[in-house]
């Protein structure tokens, strides 16, 4: 397993598709599954759009609009409307590998998806599958 660092804004999705890609390679696996895990409460992974930027924009636009801050929250913390985005979205994504690459549509990218930040974050990827 292979563990990445990065360093988030407040609030953002970060591309993460090429660090991943480069785990599947270095990896050797031909065909098989590449999980990406965010081990965060307030952050997690996805998968859509990485042409236009708009989309990302619209989707964090759309996910506070959604979940906003509320008067009525109990957690301490006063962050439970980013532990609501984090469940919503999900920790994880499963990947198919094939031909030793990530099956991908053409308009797809990975991202890390920080919604209680700036922080330093950690994610994990995992590379199961057949070697030749
Ligand atoms: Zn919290």
């Amino acid at each position: 397993m292979k563990q990445f660092e990065l360093s988030t804004k407040n609030y953002e999705f970060v591309t993460i598709t090429a660090q991943v890609r480069q785990a599947v390679r270095e990896s050797g696996v031909i065909e098989g599954l590449c999980c990406v895990y965010c081990p965060h409460t307030t952050a997690a992974i996805s998968i859509n759009e990485n042409a236009d930027p708009d989309v990302v924009r619209d989707l964090l636009f759309a996910l506070k609009d959604t979940f906003p801050d509320r008067a009525e929250f109990c957690h301490f913390e006063g962050n439970s409307a980013a532990h609501l985005k984090s469940s919503m979205v999900g920790a994880s994504e499963t990947i198919p590998i094939s031909e030793g690459d990530l099956v991908l549509g053409t308009w797809q990218g990975i991202y890390f998806c920080e919604f209680d930040g700036p922080r330093t974050r950690r994610y994990y990827v995992q590379v199961t599958g057949e070697k030749e």
